[in-house]
């Protein structure tokens, strides 16, 4: 409701707000949430459900009930739904979670990292390491051209037409899946791994209103990425600093600091005129990203992006976002909770 006053009123910008409508069968998303009675895992493979009884789960309850036995984790609530002919029960948990406060304990093998997120990979790292991209919808594009085919021929309201929507249905949420796996996988081990997360301030919305770069970019979820590393480094202990928007990570060598501003979305390799350093232009733009903390994490044990007094190479300023890792608090659980 308040979303929808506010965009009447203009307060809220963007895309207009429709007037909230009530859950219907088949036209939302089927989900119900317990809040009260005896819910909760029953045993490692099993939940148990109020007017259900136990129900067998796919996944293994056990760093839930491990937590829920040692006093670390409460249950707030549980959500069943269901996505594509699956059922899916998700628990809504408050956890006590241990963030080592001194910094030489929380310090990682990885120390700091520069992530620049894209198309052509997933994710370039600093490390030189490449993540693929597994661009599930590009990879499916034939087979849901097929799918939504058959359904738009399908008679309404007929048995066949039910068939193919659940069949186009499936196929939307196997990309889905495919890639919140390749996210998740990739934003946990940078979170795990690192000190310091360093990436762009990329703006996802204004590309997503490029007609050609709308499907590619809406196909890795870069927006998604950092959303994930603001609530990880929460999690485990370690930090995410965001570059500033207007911060050349391209167009900078990451050798010497001269800049290219000639540079084009084109070249993928980096030539500095300079110091004559020939790279990839995703590799630069992540070493980049990592120079920015990288400097100061050595010198003082506090460095904080823009939180700093001297800031590095003159130009460059670095927001720290609301949120991210403040030593000795506690992280919650992420709201969602993770499907069982
Ligand atoms: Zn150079």
């Amino acid at each position: 409701m308040k979303n929808f006053t506010d965009s009447r009123t203009g307060k809220r910008k963007g895309k207009r707000v429709g007037f909230p409508r009530f859950k219907k069968r088949g036209r939302a998303r089927d989900s119900f949430r317990y809040t009260t009675g005896a819910y909760g895992p029953a045993s490692n493979l099993q939940v148990k459900l109020p007017r259900l009884g136990r129900v067998k789960v796919h996944e293994a309850m056990g760093a839930l009930t491990g937590r829920l036995a040692a006093g670390s984790a409460r249950l707030l609530g549980a959500t069943v739904s269901r996505t594509a002919g699956r059922w899916f029960v998700a628990f809504t948990v408050e956890i006590d979670r241990e963030i080592p406060q001194n910094p030489s304990a929380r310090q990682r093998a990885g120390g700091a990292v520069g992530v620049d997120a894209g198309v052509k990979h997933l994710a370039v790292l600093s490390t030189g390491e490449q993540v693929d991209n597994p661009r599930p919808l590009t990879r499916s594009l034939r087979r849901l051209r097929t799918a939504s085919r058959a359904y738009a021929r399908s008679k309404p309201g007929s048995a066949g037409r039910r068939q193919r929507a659940a069949a186009l249905g499936h196929l939307h949420a196997h990309i889905a899946h495919q890639r919140r796996d390749g996210l998740h996988k990739l934003t946990t081990r940078l979170t795990k791994n690192h000190d310091v997360i360093v990436v762009e301030d990329l703006h996802v919305a204004g590309m997503v209103r490029n007609r050609r770069l709308a499907r590619a970019v809406s196909d890795t979820g870069m927006a998604e990425i950092r959303r994930q590393l603001t609530y990880k480094t929460v999690w485990y202990g370690s930090r995410l600093v965001v570059a500033d928007r207007w911060y050349p990570s391209s167009k900078t060598c990451s050798g010497c600091g001269w800049r290219n501003p000639s540079l084009t979305p084109a070249d993928r390799t980096f030539a500095c005129q300079s110091c004559g350093l020939v790279i990839d232009r995703d590799l630069n733009a992540a070493i980049n990203l990592r120079n920015l903390v990288a400097a100061s994490t050595s010198e003082t044990e506090n460095a904080r992006g823009a939180d700093r007094r001297t800031q590095p190479a003159g130009r460059v300023a670095v927001k720290r976002e609301p949120g991210t890792a403040r030593a000795g608090q506690t992280g919650g659980a992420s709201p969602r909770g993770e499907a069982a």
